[in-house]
């Protein structure tokens, strides 16, 4: 059922610009501290299904706090967050998908599952 499908993404501006394998059944919204602020729907991916098309991770604004576990980078030129990327508690890179970046998602059709980020 866990069907990947191919997105294009990114920021606001076209700095940065993505194409993701992602299966949008995935799909959560958190409340974390920095989550709420950015009204982010975020779905995870390892490095296999994540590629930067424009941009360079080394470019963006690189935004950390509490652990610093997390990368948040965001575009320097109009300020979206269009993924981020960390290291899972077993040591492997994964990518965090800010969904609303994405192209052609009816978001609205998403089922997001809270999750209670700030409780970590
Ligand atoms: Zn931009």
């Amino acid at each position: 059922m866990s069907e990947l499908k191919k997105y294009t993404g990114g920021c606001h501006c076209g700095k940065v610009a993505y194409e993701v394998s992602a299966n949008l059944d995935n799909v959560i919204s958190c409340n974390c501290s920095i989550c709420q602020k950015r009204g982010m729907l975020l779905t995870f991916v390892p490095p296999e299904q994540f590629v930067l098309q424009k941009g360079d991770e080394k470019a963006l604004t690189d935004y950390q706090f509490n652990k610093k576990v997390i990368h948040h980078l965001f575009c320097p030129e109009c300020g979206v967050e269009s993924f981020a990327t960390g290291t899972t508690p077993d040591g492997k890179r994964m990518y965090a998908i800010n969904v609303r970046c994405l192209e052609d998602v009816d978001l609205a059709a998403l089922k997001p599952q809270p999750v209670d980020g700030r409780r970590f």
